[in-house]
């Protein structure tokens, strides 16, 4: 749990950070250069983290079997990630997504980050989220540098 003040803006406690795979992790299925090792310093900050995919191709718990730390969950539609984020603690927990499947669990959590990156995000992601970056090397840099996320929140 890490704790960060922001004024005008209120004070998040953030236990869990849940990521989308497709477009937010991964560009075309592959891994964003990078990312995993960003993924393993945001743990080591001492965030929970979880990604959430439909698993179309089924290989999801395979893909992470090499990446201790990080939970594999499977969800196929905007509904069963806002629940799987509900279960887990939405007041502590921040999202990053890309497109409207990721719109619901944007609503119930506490932070949500959209990145858009090379496939793109959807307007109604991009409305919904709290804060809009370019690259998930972004929103995770914004996550381990509480003075990036004050800067942009505080109000
Ligand atoms: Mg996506």
């Amino acid at each position: 749990m890490k704790t960060i003040a922001v004024p005008g803006y209120g004070s998040l406690e953030v236990e869990n950070v849940v990521l989308d795979l497709n477009g937010t992790v991964t560009e075309s299925g592959d891994f964003i250069a990078g990312v995993l090792e960003d993924l393993q310093a945001l743990r080591a900050g001492g965030f929970k983290i979880y990604i959430l995919s439909g698993d179309t191709r089924g290989n999801l718990g395979q893909a992470f079997e090499h990446a201790p730390g990080i939970e594999a969950v499977v969800a196929k539609t905007a509904q069963e990630k806002k629940t799987f984020v509900e279960s887990i603690g939405p007041d502590h927990t921040v999202c990053v997504g890309n497109g409207n499947i990721d719109v619901e669990m944007f609503k119930v959590a506490k932070l949500s980050i959209c990145t858009v990156q090379a496939e793109g995000a959807t307007t109604r992601a991009m409305l919904q989220a709290d804060i809009v970056v370019t690259h998930i090397k972004h929103a995770i840099g914004v996550l381990l540098d509480p003075d990036k996320l004050i800067a942009t929140l505080r109000a």
